[in-house]
């Protein structure tokens, strides 16, 4: 299975994210957590996304894809597929995955969007308590994620791929519903 999940900055695509692909034995590839994995280790990557991190704004595109590419060429990654969290966040990193995926020939199945109403990202935001969860970074984080990233839900939705999925709900009843779509058929995704 190999799943793209979409959705705002508190929508819960990192917890339902880990859960799904404990369930279906798969890599979770966060991007953001690799990021942080970076900082935490100073490398060269690392610095340089630090500052857009804790500003709340997107790590450029040129150190974004080469990290994509290196996680999705990974041995793991060729058995039963991944789940992805955190990308692609802008139009190019999503016309570059589409690129990729053809390349390394791993299509896949859904696109799956968490749609979760303002407040409650918030609110989830300022529970959450990461170190880049300020009320400043959050009200960026979410202008970001509606000028750049809510566009690539079209961009699943033009190619017939998107699934969306009421995230404003328990976790365990998203991880239900989130589970009963990515059963269906993908030939019926998007209708
Ligand atoms: P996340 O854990 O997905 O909320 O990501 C935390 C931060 O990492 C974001 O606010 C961005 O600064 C950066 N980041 C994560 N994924 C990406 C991406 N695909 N493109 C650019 N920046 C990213």
């Amino acid at each position: 299975m190999r799943v793209i999940l979409l959705g705002p900055p508190g929508a819960g695509k990192g917890t339902q994210a880990a859960t799904l692909a404990e369930k279906e034995n798969i890599p979770h590839i966060s991007t953001g957590d690799i990021l942080r994995q970076h900082v935490a280790e100073a490398t060269s990557l690392g610095q340089q996304a630090k500052s857009y991190m804790e500003a709340g704004d997107l790590v450029p595109d040129d150190l974004i894809l080469a990290m994509i590419r290196d996680r999705l060429t990974q041995e793991d990654t060729k058995q039963r597929g991944w789940i992805l969290d955190g990308f692609p966040r802008n139009v190019d990193q999503a016309s570059f995955l589409e690129q990729l995926l053809w390349e390394i020939e791993q299509p896949f199945d859904y696109a799956v969007n968490l749609e979760v109403p303002d407040e409650t990202l918030v609110t989830r935001l300022l529970q959450r308590g990461r170190d880049d969860d300020t009320e400043t970074t959050i009200r960026r984080r979410l202008q970001v994620y509606r000028e750049q990233t809510a566009p690539v839900i079209d961009f699943y939705r033009q190619r017939d791929r998107l699934q969306s999925v009421n995230g404003d709900r328990s976790m365990a009843e998203v991880t239900a519903a989130l589970q009963g779509t990515l059963q269906e058929n993908p030939s019926t995704a998007g209708k």
